[in-house]
């Protein structure tokens, strides 16, 4: 379970990206949070994975308190938590392959767990004939399914997808919706952000509506009404 409680964030600048946000998120369910651009969303998921500290107010990660985890703790939680960026992240010089194994091995799995399961999650991704292809001759949603096999090859509680679709057009933004899905349905619990209205009416499902650093709307089976 993850659990904001009052979480304010005030950047050095005096800039206000969260006022008092609280919400939880229960195992296995798939939120959306969408809001207009600097509406919060990013500062909300960097903190959940101790990129930053709240100002004010705890994060909590089943009973721990995030931004009082030592440095041990804080990469036990950030292997249980597979993230994605709008920008894939991906290391252009090495393969496909290499790309997920690099991440595997990071997170000390072996060589024989790398050879097995690379092909198996690019399989789930629908990538399995770019294998050994760069991320350089991708397309953009090729690339964005790279990244989110990445994400879940380690097996992740939660997968944190910030703007997986901000850079894709409408049919790699489904493809994209859909492998999340399905992932959600195997079990991952899922957060996505996202401030495009046609990804919110296509998710459905839980919507949580940020705007100006707090939280203007919860809804089981939400729409985007800004
Ligand atoms: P969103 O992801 O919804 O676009 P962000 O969390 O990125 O929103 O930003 C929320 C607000 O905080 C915006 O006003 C943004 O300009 C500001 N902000 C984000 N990061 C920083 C930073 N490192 N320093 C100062 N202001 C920031």
């Amino acid at each position: 379970m993850i659990y904001y409680d009052k979480v304010s964030k005030v950047y050095p600048d005096s800039t206000v990206a969260l006022d008092g946000v609280s919400f939880s998120v229960e195992p296995k369910e798939f939120v959306t949070i969408v809001g207009q651009s600097g509406a919060g969303k990013s500062t909300l998921m960097k903190l959940l994975i101790a990129e930053d500290r709240p100002t004010s107010g705890s994060v909590f990660f089943e009973s721990s308190n995030i931004h009082r985890m030592n440095k041990k703790e804080t990469s036990r939680l950030r292997r249980r938590i597979g993230t994605v960026f709008q920008d894939y992240r991906l290391i252009p010089g090495k393969t496909v392959y290499e790309n997920i194994a690099f991440a595997m091995e990071a997170s000390g799995r072996t060589d024989g767990e790398v050879a097995a399961d690379v092909p198996h999650v690019l399989e789930l991704v629908d990538l399995g004939h770019k294998i050994w292809n760069f991320p350089g001759e991708l397309s953009g949603g090729e690339r964005q399914r790279v990244a989110i096999a990445r994400a879940i090859v380690t097996q992740p509680d939660v997968i944190l997808a910030d703007e997986p679709t901000g850079n894709l057009d409408p049919a790699n933004t489904y493809e994209i919706i859909r492998i999340l899905r399905k992932i959600n349905e195997l079990g991952r619990t899922v957060i996505l952000t996202t401030h495009n209205k046609g990804v919110v009416d296509e998710v459905g499902g839980r919507v949580i509506t940020m705007e100006k650093g707090k939280i203007v709307r919860d809804a089981k089976d939400g729409k985007y009404i800004l």
